[in-house]
């Protein structure tokens, strides 16, 4: 039988070819402190002055890459990051379709206005140049995490997180206590990236401590990285009405010190390791990325306020409605849906329930952060809900958030590794 010879370049191109069709990971971070400091803002209402601070402010860009797809999760140590300067960021990146890459925030209530809440005057305290430089630094790292891709296998695991983290102040035990960890994995069998995906408040301070600061999520980033975790990057979820940190002292009152956050922080920052550890090495995991534009109606004259005068200047010609970018990404055996804005628990247990994934996550506050996001039932019917019904969109902001996320995730296959057909998920989501 006769050998047909293979030139030297195809050898070289058999060789390469199986490296590239590798999945990939990598991830950056830029510090974004303001100096000198800037006042912070915990929500709607004037900006308060610092004095000092405790901790950086980051932005975190962790990328995944297979041959055909490549997407960027992002995360940001403010209150909200509006889909007006995430797009600037998007504009900047080279390599990534802007609709692939999900910008969160961790909604630390110590950093300084990312909306342009006004004061009682009608004034804000916004820093435009400060923000333009912070979408600069974005963008930087989401090109570097780019340029630092390497092939990598995924942890992924899903585990109560135990211990003093979080509780609802609304009604104690009406929380998810699941966190969520993807580890990215590289030659040397180490972790390199570490997302952390829980719902929580980083209000351990708040915004009247005088303290600028990344709250609880900075001693997070520290400890994973001491512990051998790499480079981490937190994800919140549906955290809103009202999901906070458990930093009740033994007198029920809050401890708002930095000693409290680093107490939080390394617990979550332990735990998530903890988890993360006995989850088996997914070798050449598949990715999905799926985006869609949903649009919603404002009835709340509170963020209606907050849209007309904010020098953001958002790009609407009606101020009746507002549109965002809701993400669907599977990868592994995992699935990944984004809120655009702090859903309630009960509204994230549901779609995790519905969602196709082994493990269902939920990244809350991801491409905008329009407020509370409460079920029509929940919308207005209890005096404490007064305060996240005023500062949610509308009544029905719950349902048609529900309805289209069950959508993007029924039209979208599922997972590799997931039991769920698409069949299946229709017919969960027909019994809503
Ligand atoms: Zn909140």
């Amino acid at each position: 039988m006769k050998v047909q010879r293979v030139p030297l370049a195809c050898w070289l191109f058999l060789l390469a070819s199986p490296v590239s069709a590798e999945f990939r990971a990598g991830i950056a971070v830029r510090v974004v402190t303001p100096d000198p400091l800037l006042p912070v803002s915990g929500g709607v209402g004037p900006s308060v002055p610092v004095s000092k601070r405790e901790g950086d402010l980051t932005v975190r860009a962790l990328v995944l890459a297979d041959e055909t797809t490549k997407v960027a999760i992002v995360s940001a140590d403010f209150l909200g990051f509006p889909s007006v300067l995430g797009n600037q960021a998007r504009a900047k990146v080279r390599g990534i379709p802007p609709e692939n890459i999900l910008i969160g925030a961790t909604h630390t209530h110590s950093a300084p206005d990312c909306y342009g809440f006004p004061d009682p005057s009608g004034k804000s305290s916004i820093d435009l140049k400060y923000l333009h430089l912070v979408c600069d630094r974005m963008a930087e790292a989401i090109n570097e995490a780019l340029e630092k891709l390497r092939p990598a296998s995924l942890k992924i695991a899903t585990g109560e997180a135990k211990g003093k983290i979080a509780f609802n102040c609304y009604a104690e035990q009406l929380y998810d206590p699941r966190c969520h960890v993807i580890q990215a994995i590289g030659a040397d069998g180490k972790p390199f990236a570490s997302l952390v995906n829980y719902a929580v408040h980083p209000e351990v301070l708040g915004s009247k401590a005088g303290i600028l600061s990344p709250d609880l999520i900075g001693p997070l980033y520290d400890r994973i990285r001491e512990k051998g975790g790499g480079t981490a990057i937190f994800m919140n979820s549906a955290q809103g009405g009202m999901v906070t940190a458990d930093n009740r002292g033994p007198d029920g009152q809050s401890i708002r010190l930095w000693a409290e956050c680093l107490r939080i922080g390394t617990l979550l920052a332990d735990e998530a390791l903890r988890i993360a550890q006995p989850a088996p090495e997914q070798k050449n995991p598949g990715l999905f990325c799926a985006a869609k534009t949903v649009s919603f109606p404002v009835e709340s004259p509170v963020l209606r306020a907050v849209m007309m005068s904010s020098p953001l200047r958002y790009p609407t010609n009606d101020t009746n409605r507002v549109a965002t970018q809701l993400n669907l990404v599977n990868v592994g055996n995992a699935q990944i849906l984004t809120i655009p804005g702090e859903a309630l628990p009960n509204i994230g247990c549901y779609l995790k329930r519905k969602m196709r994934g082994e493990h269902n996550l939920l990244f809350g506050l991801t491409n905008d952060g329009f407020g509370y996001i409460l079920t029509k039932v929940d919308w207005g019917s209890f005096t404490i809900y007064n305060y996240v019904s005023r500062t949610c969109l509308g009544e029905m902001t719950g349902e048609i958030f529900i309805d289209e996320a069950l959508k993007l995730v029924t039209e979208s296959p599922a997972p590799a590794g997931s039991n769920s057909s698409p069949t299946s998920a229709k017919t969960q989501g027909s019994k809503r």
